[in-house]
């Protein structure tokens, strides 16, 4: 086929790393990238259905997209991601001009099924669970359009097999599924040859990784199932493939987190010095509600433990405000958690009814809205005094950044990341590609950047960035 696409990308990283491989399916079968919407004649939108009126915000966007579509004959939309499988054959019926609709489970089928609607007409495909075959359900087979040449997602894992009251994603990516080990190793190596040098594993339970396959295998009377590599192996092989400069992961579970996780960390040169720990709440009154399976001291035991094998660790966290029932001492508890974590950043959202989750339901024990708004800053004031004073420790020091391109605000000023995350704004003698590893002396601090002077490359991409994934 020949035309021009484009993907519209929301919510986490496992949606772009779907966008990735959507992408890459498109362009295996002769489509290219265009530079914005009016150019394509293909638009995806890879959904989320996490974000607060992520529906309204779908049909909205097909309103508009029903006049582009209008506009010239041949133009085709396509629906993928979580709200599709969860809305299922609801897209198509709110909006028929939509030509393919796809689930979580379809991603391998996006070029087939678009192809097969130009005949057949609109097509909503949604299968209730993965394909059980790697190839499809893994990406390794499939063709992958990467945002970057120096950094990739590695999948490791689909799926989830907690039920945490406000979300829902095991409703639409299912049961945990652990990718085969070899197979993800295989995938690092890839990328290490084609000049990628940061992997980030990718699951919703990363530190779950493989019991599913130790149990498999125990099933299948294996006697050494026992020895079945989980995560920490994991970690410590795609950190010792060569090439491979940093690892990052997300996202664990503090539920299930294990001491050899932290020692495979603290062990493995590349494995990055940062941690994102999602707390939720730190009431164990709320976190029993939500089902998370720890209390606020557990986790801050862990974390404790985890600083004890990695001094420098940067830890970042996701926190609810005003989940249903919480109450004021429910909210201090977590004021005290969180300063009591002392994290370097923290996502922090006020509670929304997800359609579907548990919490949806609770509507008698919904929040006031203004209650929720002042906690929210409440919160907001405790993490940023905490991620100020952790941001001014770093003054001073010389950080290997790596260089991710112009900032945004200004483009005579690069932006790049150290390993514990921190975003990094410097000005450097000469221009540096993306992907290149400089170091850079802290020279001021704010609650959610740093500022630094250049001092010295010290490794060179190998290959040249590619333009990125076009977006409207
Ligand atoms: S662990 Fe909880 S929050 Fe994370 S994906 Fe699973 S159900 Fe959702």
């Amino acid at each position: 086929m020949s035309g021009r696409y484009v993907v519209r990308t929301y919510g986490c990283q496992m949606n772009e790393h779907d966008s990735e491989r959507i992408s890459g399916l498109l362009e295996a079968d002769g489509y290219l990238p265009a530079d914005d919407v009016d150019d394509a004649d293909i638009v995806v939108l890879n959904t989320c259905c996490i974000r607060e009126n992520a529906d309204n915000r779908l049909y909205g966007n097909l309103g508009h997209l029903k006049t582009w579509k209008d506009a010239r004959e041949g133009r085709q939309i396509v629906v993928a991601g979580c709200l599709s499988q969860k809305d299922r054959n609801g897209v198509q019926e709110r909006a028929p001009y939509v030509d393919v609709v796809l689930g979580t489970h379809n991603v391998h089928r996006t070029a087939e099924l678009i192809q097969h609607s130009r005949v057949a007409g609109p097509i909503t495909e949604i299968f209730d669970e993965a394909v059980v075959d790697e190839h499809v359900l893994f990406p390794s087979a499939l063709p992958v359009r990467r945002e970057t040449s120096y950094a990739a997602w590695v999948t490791i894992q689909i799926g989830c097999d907690n039920n945490c009251a406000f979300c829902i994603v095991p409703a639409v990516r299912g049961a945990e599924i652990s990718r085969p080990f070899d197979d993800v190793v295989d995938e690092v190596m890839r990328f290490a040859a084609e000049g990628v040098t940061e992997v980030t594993l990718l699951g919703q339970n990363v530190n779950s990784y493989g019991r599913d396959l130790q149990l498999a295998a125990r099933r299948d009377g294996d006697v050494d199932a026992r020895i079945r590599p989980l995560f920490a192996d994991l970690l410590r092989a795609a950190g010792e493939v060569e090439g491979i400069r940093r690892v990052r992961f997300t996202s664990p579970h503090p539920k299930d987190m294990r001491t050899d996780t932290f020692e495979a960390m603290a062990s493995t040169a590349s494995v990055c010095d940062h941690l994102h720990y999602p707390l939720q709440s730190g009431s164990d009154r709320v976190l029993a509600l939500m089902h998370r399976g720890y209390t606020g001291e557990r986790y801050l035991e862990r974390l404790a433990e985890a600083r004890q094998h990695m001094p420098d660790l940067a830890v970042s966290t996701d926190i609810i405000v005003g989940f249903p029932g919480e109450t004021e001492d429910d909210f201090e508890r977590t004021l005290e958690v969180t300063a009591a974590a002392g994290f370097d950043y923290a996502y922090t959202f006020i509670f929304s009814p997800r359609p579907g989750t548990e919490a949806a339901a609770m509507e008698s024990s919904f929040i006031d809205p203004a209650v929720a708004g002042e906690r929210f800053e409440r919160l907001r004031a405790v993490v940023e005094r905490s991620a100020l004073q952790r941001h001014q420790a770093r003054v001073g020091r010389i950080e290997e950044v790596l260089v991710e391109g112009p900032s945004r605000k200004d483009p005579s000023v690069l932006s790049g990341r150290t390993g514990q995350n921190k975003l990094v704004h410097f000005t450097p003698p000469r221009s540096l590609r993306a992907g290149t590893y400089a170091n850079v002396e802290v020279t001021r601090a704010a609650p959610h950047h740093l500022e630094g002077r250049f001092i010295e490359v010290t490794h060179e991409p190998s290959h040249r960035t590619r333009i990125p994934v076009a977006s409207l």
